[in-house]
């Protein structure tokens, strides 16, 4: 069995895809926050917002949740990627990340050197 990996580049932000999920609850009178950016969205009531989506802001962090949305869905489908996952459970070693979190950490820390626009219109 091979146990090559790549290591990510530099420092990734530590949130995960779901723990992102889970910061958008249904907290009366609050502000909705952008699950991508953080950014408080001043015309969205908290309670309003159903899912993680209706919190992104419009524009930008709208179109780098659907890049992050397809690469996870091909990165969860992807055998290499789910088998190196398992084998990192099972050394109870930090996983590496994948090129959605990397994107993602970015994204997060204002880096949009890496356009999702640009990834957006490759993943069509
Ligand atoms: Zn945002």
């Amino acid at each position: 069995m091979a146990h090559q990996r790549v290591e990510p580049q530099g420092s990734v932000h530590p949130g995960s895809p779901t723990a992102s999920v889970a910061t958008v609850r249904s907290v009366p009178r609050r502000r909705a926050f952008c699950p991508l950016c953080g950014g408080e969205q001043q015309d969205k009531l908290a309670s309003e917002v159903a899912t993680a989506e209706a919190a992104l802001c419009a524009g930008r962090c709208t179109v780098a949740w659907q890049v992050l949305t397809a690469l996870r869905l091909s990165e969860s489908g992807n055998e290499q990627v789910v088998a190196r996952r398992r084998e990192e459970w099972e050394a109870r070693e930090p996983h590496a990340a994948t090129l959605s979190e990397i994107l993602l950490g970015r994204w997060r820390a204002g880096d949009w050197a890496v356009a999702p626009e640009d990834l957006l219109g490759q993943l069509r």
